[in-house]
């Protein structure tokens, strides 16, 4: 059975690249019926932050990334890291080092000076214990096999193979008792009955080390997908300005999930020429051997695109449900969520589908929604105020009187007692409407006027009309 996992270090919060490995991860899964487990590498205590695990909980939670069985907390198996260094150790695969760090400083300028990579040179790979210096804590460094080679028969890299003279006897265990990194990855993957690991391609020469400690073990050697790193539009390593910023700073920005995921789903993969995938498209369609073997590029455009068109399919309860999700995550999102009373709520439903036509973010639909729950009297921007000039107020003024003996209001009812009124004045209509809208939202941009008024509803608009009004 197919095993993957996300093993994130909770350094910093869920960012773009990371989000893409588990998503990726995710869709393996559940494509061949296995598990998706979530491995949190929090053994640098140092830099790992409660908030960065919750915030990473969250990210995967939002995007609907749902991982299987409860996560497992690298630092609180250190004990079984220890027992496998030992037990390697006894077999001969491993040995302590007792190296200073002054003698490993001068051994890298050594090599440096000479042109060599700077690796270990092995000075107590064949020393008798006995030699031990009094009162120095060894470290364990791993037996690496002194010619041949490891072979990691990657599913997007292909077969690449490494010199093992090159792979170093690195350490496998600290002076201090503590796993490295490499030692652990491969005890908890072992011990998760992991089957594929899919991962950044900056891993991949740590594949060919820890490919080294699985068959010091005797254990079954995963499988390897490592996916190009993400790069920004330039071709150039991804740098916050193009786009590599946490889920949660996505999220802020009004996105909705299904399009960050589908946005992520295609960055590096590919299906055909197709563009927008449901969940159960992408999870039948999904396969590790169609991972494009270049850096995929981010694109802002794109993602807008994206989201623009998710925002128009979306259900009118999606949205609502999702600016609910959204309002805790902006500044004035308190404030939002105060004026959307019932009865603004009823509008804001009433709106949105003129709103989500032509909405890219939530961000622009509360934006273009702001009329629903703006409260009287509303004062109008600058634009606005200077279109409801003396003039302006006496139509508004006989415009209302007018509306005022509609008999029903719907957006065609208010329209033709307005076009009217352009008739007979001799106006362009937009000279009517204009104002109109000004009084009515205070901004001289909105959705279509006479859908404003139907949304606001007979008292709501005759009121804002007369505030304006001469
Ligand atoms: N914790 C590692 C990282 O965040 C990932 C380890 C792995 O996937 O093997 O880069």
């Amino acid at each position: 059975p197919v095993v993957t996992r996300f093993a994130p270090s909770p350094t910093g919060f869920l960012h773009i690249g990371g989000a893409r490995t588990a998503l990726f991860n995710w869709l393996y899964a559940r494509h061949t019926g296995g598990r998706m487990l979530l491995r949190i590498e929090d053994t640098d205590k140092e830099r790992s932050t409660e908030a960065a695990i919750a915030a990473i909980l969250d990210g995967l939670t939002w995007l609907g990334i749902e991982w299987d069985d409860a996560p497992v907390f690298q630092s609180l198996r250190a004990d079984r890291h220890a027992e496998v260094a030992y037990a390697l150790l006894e077999s001969g695969q491993a040995y302590r080092c007792y190296a200073s760090a002054e003698e490993l400083t001068e051994m890298r300028e050594k090599a440096r000076a000479e042109g060599r990579p700077p690796l270990y040179d092995r000075r107590w790979r064949d020393r008798d214990p006995s030699e031990a210096p009094e009162g120095v804590d060894p470290v364990i460094r791993i037996k690496a096999p002194l010619d041949g080679e490891t072979v990691i028969d990657d599913h997007v890299q292909g077969r690449v193979s490494f010199a093992n003279k090159d792979l170093d006897d690195f350490i496998i265990m600290r002076s201090d008792g503590s796993p490295t990194y490499m030692h652990a990855v491969v005890v908890d993957d072992h011990d998760m009955e992991v089957s594929h690991i899919v991962r950044g391609d900056d891993h991949l020469t740590n594949a060919a080390r820890q490919t080294l400690i699985y068959k010091a073990m005797g254990w079954d050697v995963p499988s390897f997908a490592h996916i190009p790193l993400i790069h920004g539009p330039d071709g150039a390593k991804l740098s916050k300005r193009h786009g590599a910023l946490g889920v949660e700073a996505y999220r802020a920005m009004g996105y909705l999930p299904e399009a960050l995921r589908n946005y992520l789903v295609r960055l590096g993969w590919s299906h055909g020429d197709t563009e927008i995938f449901s969940t159960e498209e992408m999870i039948e369609w999904f396969d590790l051997d169609q991972i494009g073997r270049s850096p995929a590029r981010f694109d802002f455009a794109k993602l807008e695109n994206l989201s623009g068109h998710y925002i128009r399919s979306a259900s009118d309860e999606r949205l609502l449900q999702a600016i609910d999700d959204l309002l805790p995550h902006l500044e004035d999102g308190d404030a939002i969520a105060n004026a959307l009373t019932p009865d603004a709520r009823t509008r804001l439903t009433h709106a949105m589908p003129g709103l989500k036509e032509r909405a890219k973010t939530l961000l622009e639909l509360l934006d273009a929604a702001a009329y629903v729950w703006v409260t009287r009297p509303i004062t109008p921007d600058e634009k606005a105020g200077k279109v409801l000039d003396a003039d302006a107020r006496t139509h508004l003024k006989a415009i209302a009187d007018r509306l005022s003996e509609l008999a029903t209001w719907t957006a065609a009812d208010t329209e033709s007692v307005v076009r009217a009124y352009a008739e007979e004045t001799s106006l362009k209509l937009g000279k009517v409407a204009q104002p109109l809208r000004c009084a009515l939202t205070g901004r001289t941009t909105s959705p279509p006027v006479f859908d404003v008024l139907e949304t606001l509803g007979r008292e709501e608009s005759l009121a804002r009309i007369r505030d304006q009004a001469a």
